[in-house]
């Protein structure tokens, strides 16, 4: 069974969040998390860091449930996605940006073309909110999002993302941070979605997103804040032995965002 929200509801959500308005052909937020917005930040938040780790999927959690506990610590409420198909990178984070579906933003195969829709990327400055861009260069969160009126940082890879996040969260110059890591997919395609080198890089993800979550608590205590670990896409092992995803199938297309709050203290 597929699950029944969507990666279309990702960016409402982040804008109701912020109180900011929805780009403009996204569908509507999760409700949940608008609830956990609504009740832990009166309904608010001013901060928001977005982790993006590429291709960890809904079977992951199922099966490494323990390992995952990291994520959970500060980001307990899990939403159960539908991703967009064909179930690949820039197809699947156009539309969690935009909230739109990929015959909408126009990425509906495997290319990295600048999507020219409105996307949160346009609508958070659109509302005067500071945004920063952290990304692997050449990745497809790197180059399809650009010419935006935000902060790109362009990184040779997830560990120097991962820095420049702490960085970044530390100086606290902006009010929305979106990192995005790639790790586990490469290790999945070179090797198997099990393999060590890929659950390794998964692990890696995790301790990452926790890492972050730890600076924002310690760095943002003046304002409310919201965390997300927001996967793509999953994936499966292909008739050859290693990972792939692209099909319209559970382990590609189910995907679950995993939120949280730092309420303001002090
Ligand atoms: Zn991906």
């Amino acid at each position: 069974m597929m699950n029944h929200w969507s990666m279309t509801q990702f960016a409402a959500t982040i804008a109701a969040a912020t109180g900011t308005e929805a780009p403009k052909h996204s569908a509507e937020p999760l409700p949940s998390v608008v609830k956990l917005v609504d009740r832990t930040l009166n309904g608010r938040a001013d901060r928001v860091l977005i982790y993006n780790p590429d291709c960890i999927g809904h079977w992951f959690w199922q099966k490494y449930t323990d390992w995952m506990v990291p994520v959970q610590e500060y980001a307990p409420l899990a939403a159960p996605l539908s991703t967009m198909m064909p179930s690949v990178t820039p197809v699947c984070f156009g539309t969690m940006f935009t909230g739109a579906m990929p015959a909408v933003h126009g990425i509906q195969r495997y290319e990295k073309p600048v999507i020219t829709i409105d996307s949160l990327f346009d609508s958070l400055p659109r509302a005067g909110k500071r945004v920063a861009l952290i990304a692997v260069s050449g990745s497809s969160m790197a180059i399809i999002f650009g010419g935006r009126n935000i902060d790109y940082f362009l990184l040779p890879y997830d560990g120097d993302v991962v820095q420049k996040a702490l960085e970044l969260i530390e100086k606290d110059e902006y009010d929305v941070i979106v990192a995005y890591n790639q790790a586990y997919d490469d290790m999945i395609h070179k090797t198997a979605p099990e393999a060590p080198e890929a659950l390794s890089a998964a692990k890696d993800n995790i301790a990452a997103f926790h890492a972050l979550c730890q600076k924002a608590e310690e760095c943002w205590k003046a304002h409310n804040t919201l965390v997300a670990f927001a996967p793509d896409h999953g994936n499966h092992t292909d008739w050859d032995g290693h990972g792939n995803h692209g099909e319209f199938r559970e382990e590609d297309i189910n995907v679950v965002h995993f939120f949280g709050t730092l309420p303001k203290r002090g």
